[in-house]
């Protein structure tokens, strides 16, 4: 009965009645999250929205949880694998109106205000949500070499140092000093 209704879900019901909903007994595919460019895969999401209050007697909902991914990294264009930990209260007003002129000082770090006329579509809200929280730029989070080849680095590092040893830059410069001494 749950499922049926979750398209055009009463989230105000659902914050006065102080309902639960989680990942734990509710699958959504989250295309969108599935499509986003930076997304290679998406392995798990666990969520939870709960519904509830705000200390000033508004509707809010909670939405929090964790996921992870394969992103692309935009340093080295390969693929990583990452957690992300996604935590918002989202406070409901009846029109776009009243949100856009919502007193925003009375916000914690973790809450946004939202238009809500009526009702939604839970899996939409709540995939904004996790978009949200993907970074800019998705990035190894150490140096890319490191974490493509966590075994290797000594030997990469030990290439590198070689390779500068075999270059010398005035290679060949005696030579042709002597060449040039003779031919004068
Ligand atoms: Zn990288």
């Amino acid at each position: 009965m749950l499922k049926a209704n979750l398209a055009t879900f009463d989230l105000w019901g659902f914050c006065k009645n102080k309902e639960v909903l989680s990942s734990s007994n509710l699958k959504f595919e989250f295309k969108r999250l599935q499509q986003d460019q930076s997304v290679s895969r998406v392995n798990w999401v666990n969520w939870q929205m709960s519904g509830g209050c705000s200390s000033y007697n508004e509707s809010l909902v909670n939405i929090c949880g964790t996921m992870s991914l394969n992103l692309i990294c935009t340093n080295c264009g390969s693929m990583y694998t990452t957690e992300i930990n996604f935590q918002r209260g989202l406070i409901l007003q009846p029109s776009e109106l009243l949100a856009e002129n919502y007193d925003e000082s009375k916000l914690t770090d973790f809450q946004d205000v939202v238009a809500c006329d009526s009702v939604v579509n839970i899996e939409c809200w709540l995939e904004d949500e996790l978009l949200l929280s993907l970074p800019m730029f998705p990035k190894h989070l150490a140096d890319c070499v490191s974490a493509l080849y966590p075994d290797k680095k000594e030997e990469l590092f030990l290439l590198g140092s070689s390779q500068n040893e075999s270059i010398k830059p005035f290679k060949g410069l005696d030579q042709l000093i002597k060449n040039n001494k003779s031919n004068t």
